[in-house]
């Protein structure tokens, strides 16, 4: 059966390429007001290949931004598992036009890469499970797992109106297990798994002190500088080692078992310094900078204002300074109670003579993580590596992907963030691409995985 299936695969894939072609000519830019048309017309594109390969109950679902296209499949019967597949056909701006090498909605293969704004996010991907269940269908006339489809038109622009649908359409899009392709591998033709991201959080706080900027000299002695306080209660918050200082910050923190440093030992790891041009990295005191970044919280000062920032010299004592503060968090840790924590030490903190005004990140998210050891995640690794003919990796990212912990938030499902780019895709930038190898043995991995779970 499976080879069937990946013959059908090898059969049309020229054909496959072509619609692939077709849709990455859709300039759906979901920011720009301009290419609301295009948006919508890759959003039935979407719709209109479901119904070509016999999905049911497809449609172009409207909100107050741009549609959402769902389809289901649920022909595998009652005692195989549902999944629930998430992508999005929107794609980023192409600008600046004149650094693409060809036009950014005039897909071309160069040298095995498939370039066009879409190839890797998220078209190229999800063009990729729509034509592996094509191939299922059309060979075996059924797909070994019921499916439902979630495509969204907002991912670009923060996916506004999505968190709202997953809420209200709840038993719509129930399913046993959700299946992401938004992401990519450590490095071309290595497989990887992504099994935790983590929460976020934060703060902006001001130091105000005298009524206006003071002069120096007449001052400076008897009224406290807000910028110099700042830098004192800035560096109160995290001590040299990396170690956050405020009180209660880890305590809910998941300890990093042996088995995880293990898995993370095992990526491949970025050369920090030479891809960022520090003299020196740094990582938690007790943990390497893989662990630090991957699967330990972080507090990072973003941005720092106050006093006098032009030519010159200007002899004040400034009125106010700003931070503004974000977090990154880990399974375990909640982000209100972190910034309770961190407003807490703020206010024991500050130095006498200047009142503190803080506000809270509105943005906050909470980490993710699935067990590593889950089936599923056991399964996606043999299939992959199947199909790559190399060992899967395990990897945690210290970035978060607001619809990973929707979806966890409201259905408690398990998430597998199964993703195909590479570390050269260019996302976001001009001449974006996806390799063709990726593609194929892409393909590969999904026909072995649908395979490999169809049983509950
Ligand atoms: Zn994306």
């Amino acid at each position: 059966m499976t080879e069937n299936v990946l013959q059908y695969l090898k059969e049309n894939r020229e054909a496959q390429l072509d619609v692939l072609h077709k849709f990455l000519s859709i300039p759906s830019v979901s920011t720009e007001s301009s290419h609301k048309q295009d948006v919508n017309k890759a959003a039935q594109f979407v719709a209109d290949y479901l119904k070509s390969i016999s999905f049911n109950n497809v449609e172009v679902k409207e909100t107050k931004g741009h549609p959402l296209v769902y389809g289901e499949w649920l022909g595998a019967g009652e005692d195989a598992p549902t999944v629930l597949l998430y992508g999005h056909y929107d794609v980023q701006p192409a600008e600046p036009l004149e650094l693409w090498e060809s036009k950014p909605f005039e897909p071309e293969v160069r040298d095995g890469r498939l370039y066009a704004r879409g190839a890797s996010d998220d078209k190229g991907q999800v063009f990729m499970h729509l034509a592996v269940f094509e191939a299922f269908i059309k060979t075996e006339g059924a797909i070994p797992i019921n499916v439902k489809v979630c495509i969204e038109g907002e991912e670009e622009i923060g996916s506004e109106n999505l968190y709202a649908i997953l809420k209200e359409k709840k038993e719509l899009f129930q399913a046993d297990f959700a299946v992401i392709s938004d992401s990519g591998m450590v490095a071309s033709g290595q497989p990887t798994i992504l099994y935790g991201l983590k929460g976020f959080t934060g703060l902006e706080f001001t130091l105000e002190g005298p009524s206006s900027d003071l002069h120096s000299g007449l001052y400076g002695g008897a009224v406290r500088n807000p910028a110099m306080a700042m830098a004192h209660l800035l560096a109160s918050l995290k001590d040299q080692d990396e170690v956050v200082q405020v009180d209660g910050f880890y305590h809910d923190v998941e300890p990093l078992t042996e088995e995880e440093k293990l898995l993370i030992a095992d990526v491949p790891g970025e050369d920090y310094q030479q891809s960022t041009g520090v003299t020196k990295t740094i990582s938690e005191k007790g943990y390497t900078a893989k662990e630090h970044t991957m699967a330990r919280p972080t507090l990072e000062l973003n941005g720092i204002y106050g006093g006098y920032q032009g030519e010159g010299t200007k002899t004040i004592i400034p009125a106010s300074a700003t931070a503004k503060i974000t977090c990154r968090l880990v399974p375990g840790q909640e982000p209100e109670k972190i910034q309770d924590l961190l407003i807490k030490h703020l206010e024991k903190y500050v130095p006498d003579g200047v009142r503190l005004h803080v506000k809270r990140e509105a943005l906050s998210a909470k980490a993710y993580k699935v067990d590593p050891n889950h089936y599923l995640i056991k399964k996606t690794a043999e299939s992959y590596t199947k199909a790559f003919g190399k060992e899967t990796v395990f990897v945690r990212m210290g970035g978060s992907i607001p619809v990973v912990e929707w979806i966890d938030a409201i259905y408690k499902m398990p998430i597998v963030l199964l993703g195909f780019g590479t570390p050269e895709d260019r996302l976001h930038s001009p001449n974006e691409s996806f390799p063709l190898e990726s593609f194929d043995k892409g393909l590969e991995t999904l026909v072995h995985y649908w395979n490999a779970v169809k049983l509950k």
